[in-house]
Formats: structure tokens, C-alpha cells, sequence
């Protein structure tokens, strides 16, 4: 790095911290940035801390958004008595991309994995608990991915849901097992939704 003059240096340092960006490619957008054109490059710069600073998790869903409560949780003609379980705000846009769905959304930030030290309390489960208390929910479909995680977070949803009386059901077949449900294509996911089982 010593090659380079400090705030290049500086630059391609912050850009190999993004995911799958190695130090190659973090030169190579380096250098592209450097010659872009400076209003371009303000503007992407820009376009980050504007990002950052005007988007925060909607109070009740849990997904991203810039105004609160978002956009899906104040539709007054979607059903507010289903509420759709996922695990990160990507999957509330792949589900949203199928246009099957007409529920709301409870966004966990996360999945239950002894492994990685992610307890039932690390993740939203509280936020869905309470909401399940507050509201009148008839249906949670459980959307969580299909890998091992993804089914230990269903299966400790299921039996923390089951006492209030409420249906709870999990996306079914479909969706390859170990997959993200982010990289599902959009007929498959919404076969998964169709095909969904009570657990
Ligand atoms: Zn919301």
C-alpha cells in the first residue's frame, strides 16, 4: 500500500472492506473512481452518507426504510393479520418481487445459530412477540432460509407462537434446501409461499 499516495491508499483500504470486494478489485474501483469526473465521484460519496443517514429500521417490521412506520407496514389494504417472518431486509424484497404476498412483514435481523454465539435474544423475537400480544394476527408464515440456522430459528418460532392460538406456518418446497431465500427467483419463491405447511 506504501506504493500509493495516503488518501489512495486510504481509499482502496475502505473499499476491500466491502463484501466479496478482494484488494485487486479494490484498486481497480479505486483507480475508476480517481478518474471519474468530480462531480461523479461528490455524488457517489454522497449518495453513501445520504444512504446511511436517511434510512433506519421501521419501528414495527424491523425492515429498512426512510419513513416510519415504512411503506408496507402503513398500507392500509395489505393484511395486517398475516405476518410474514424473514430473516434480513433483502428478503422482504425478494418476497415483495414475487407480488404474491399482501401480508406484512416481521424483519428477525438475523438467525438463531448456537455456532456463531446468536441467541434467541440477539434477533427480533421479542418485537414479534409483543406485536403477536398487541394485534390480531391469524397466520405467521415463517420465511426463514432453508439451511440449518434458518430451520432452528422456524422450529423455536413455532413452539413460541403456538400457545396464542395462532396459525404458523413455513415456506415449503421450492426453495433448495441450503439456498438464500435472496437469491430465489421470483416463480419459485412464490411456489414456496403457495405450497407453505402448518409446523
Ligand atoms: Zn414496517
Amino acid at each position: 500500500m506504501n506504493f500509493y499516495p495516503a488518501p489512495v491508499a486510504k481509499l482502496i483500504e475502505e473499499l476491500s472492506k466491502l463484501p466479496s470486494i478482494g484488494s485487486k478489485t479494490a484498486q481497480r474501483l479505486a483507480f475508476f473512481i480517481l478518474g471519474m469526473p468530480e462531480g461523479e465521484a461528490e455524488s457517489l460519496a454522497q449518495s453513501i452518507i445520504e444512504a446511511k443517514q436517511k434510512t433506519k429500521y421501521c419501528s414495527i417490521c424491523g425492515n429498512l426504510t426512510d419513513v416510519d412506520p415504512c411503506n408496507i407496514c402503513s398500507n392500509t389494504s395489505r393484511d395486517s393479520k398475516v405476518i410474514c417472518v424473514v430473516e434480513e431486509p433483502r428478503d422482504v424484497i425478494a418476497m415483495e418481487r414475487t407480488r404474491e404476498f399482501k401480508g406484512v412483514y416481521h424483519v428477525l435481523q438475523g438467525a438463531i445459530s448456537p455456532m456463531e454465539g446468536i441467541g434467541p435474544d440477539d434477533i427480533r423475537i421479542k418485537e414479534l412477540l409483543k406485536r403477536l400480544h398487541n394485534s390480531k394476527v391469524d397466520e405467521v408464515i415463517i420465511a426463514t432460509n432453508p439451511n440449518v440456522e434458518g430451520e432452528a430459528t422456524a422450529m423455536y418460532l413455532s413452539k413460541l407462537i403456538k400457545p396464542f392460538g395462532i396459525k404458523v406456518t413455513r415456506i415449503a418446497h421450492g426453495v433448495p434446501v441450503g439456498g438464500d431465500l435472496e437469491y430465489t427467483d421470483e416463480v419459485t419463491l412464490t411456489k414456496a409461499l403457495e405450497g407453505r405447511r402448518e409446523i
